[in-house]
């Protein structure tokens, strides 16, 4: 058969549409997503099986009826929906209610009033990550992430040619940050520390001092702090939230946050970037320009739910916070009593925060398993049950489980990965 169309014709050039430079890193990231491996343990599962697919891999919990958002913030959409104000086009940096209302929100828990001119809105904070990694992405920069951390970051910044380093989270320490290796990273081309607090995925909430102690290492170094508060507030053990934005006198601070998971509505994608910049060097190396510039050639939320947000904040009461925590409390201590029971994978730290826990296998225990991946695919074909690889997240030969679920079906799940290390359990020797 004739080649290159040139029975239609006349010769013309190949297509060139991807060129191989182009593609190359955007493949490599996207197969790096938590979707992408999710996908890859999905494909293992027994589709003839009997048993109903119980995923406790991904952290959306509105699967569950009991993750429902406080009818409150519904009626505010539909209000701000209904009112016909909220129709057109949003300013890029998002409207100015929903800025100053998200400004007083975060200003809560800080000792000093964030401006609503601090606040950019964003789809999720998803987009927040995405706006912070393109303006801080130089050629030959770095940037410093926790290992296991949230992979968006790792996907981000190889797209854009922003080199990452990793420091490591220390499980047995509560998974606090290994500032030693911190200072061992930076170098005079590092230009943030990313931190996530309460952590996806370990389930952990740092102190206010170890909080302080990150802050003087940045300073030390010379490098803003990214912190990453997507699961603000949602501290259900003993250790209360606090924002790493109390330490800005000291070192300048970017939060980046959503009402995704504190309101249980990922769907609605509603984030922000907040400058916490006390002494004015974010605003002096022009960061607040770049945010927007950035912004205006990206797109915004939706203008209905931004023009909402004003009412999900101020009329969603405390009862509705307080009841999930009782139940990610539960249901987070349902998940580490039911791992503690199981031979052959253990949890170093109980979870305290967040919807998430890491759980390290020991492979010594468990007979034919080559790795996590191994693992999770067989646990899928034979239970049914699907939980995330550690390797996704840095983290060979660890898993991470979501316990945002409701409690029948979290049992059922942790049950099954028991009776699956029971089958697979070496004989003693
Ligand atoms: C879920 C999550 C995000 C993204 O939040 P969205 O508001 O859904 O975009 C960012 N960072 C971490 C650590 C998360 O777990």
């Amino acid at each position: 058969m004739e080649g290159n169309g040139a029975a239609a014709g006349g010769t013309r050039r190949p297509w060139s549409i991807c060129r191989q430079s182009a593609g190359a890193p955007l493949a490599a990231a996207g197969s790096m997503s938590i979707r992408a491996v999710l996908d890859r343990v999905f494909s293992a599962v027994d589709a003839s099986g009997p048993r109903p697919v119980l995923a406790i891999g991904n952290g959306d919990p509105t699967a569950s009826a009991c993750f429902r958002p406080p009818l409150e913030a519904e009626e505010a959409v539909v209000e701000a929906l209904r009112s016909r104000k909220h129709n057109g086009y949003s300013p890029c940096v998002g409207v100015l209610p929903a800025r100053r209302a998200i400004a007083e929100y975060l200003s809560r828990d800080l000792p000093y009033q964030l401006s609503r001119d601090d606040i950019y809105l964003t789809s999720g904070c998803c987009q927040a990550i995405d706006v912070m990694i393109s303006i801080l992405a130089q050629p030959g920069s770095n940037i410093l992430l926790p290992k296991p951390g949230f992979p968006l970051y790792e996907s981000r910044t190889m797209f854009s040619n922003l080199e990452d380093r990793h420091f490591n989270l220390i499980p047995d320490r509560g998974w606090e940050a290994d500032l030693e290796s911190v200072e061992a990273l930076a170098d005079e081309n590092t230009v943030a520390m990313v931190i996530v607090n309460p952590s996806n995925p370990c389930g952990s909430v740092y102190s206010h001092d170890h909080l302080a102690k990150i802050a003087e290492t940045a300073r030390k170094l010379g490098i803003i702090i990214i912190a990453d508060e997507v699961y603000d507030h949602l501290a259900f053990g003993n250790k209360p939230f606090i924002p790493m934005g109390i330490f800005a006198d000291i070192v300048p601070v970017i939060t980046v946050g959503s009402i995704s998971k504190r309101w249980l509505v990922p769907g609605w994608r509603l984030g922000w970037i907040a400058m916490c910049d006390l002494n004015g060097i974010l605003k002096e190396a022009k960061v607040d320009k770049l945010i927007e510039s950035y912004i205006n050639i990206t797109n915004d939320p939706a203008t209905f739910i931004q023009g909402a947000v004003p009412q999900i904040i101020a009329n969603t009461k405390e009862d509705y916070f307080m009841k999930i925590l009782n139940l990610l409390r539960n249901s987070a201590d349902l998940c580490y009593g039911k791992i503690k029971e199981t031979r052959g994978i253990t949890c170093p730290h109980k979870p305290e925060g967040s919807m998430f826990v890491m759980a390290k296998l020991d492979l010594s225990c468990l007979d034919g398993i080559q790795d996590d991946l191994d693992f999770c695919c067989r646990l899928a074909k034979e239970e049914s049950v699907i939980v995330l690889p550690g390797s996704a997240l840095g983290m060979k030969d660890w898993i991470r489980i979501t316990f945002a679920m409701d409690m029948p079906t979290l049992e059922n799940a942790l049950e099954r990965i028991k009776s699956f290390c029971q089958r697979h359990a070496k004989l003693e020797a």
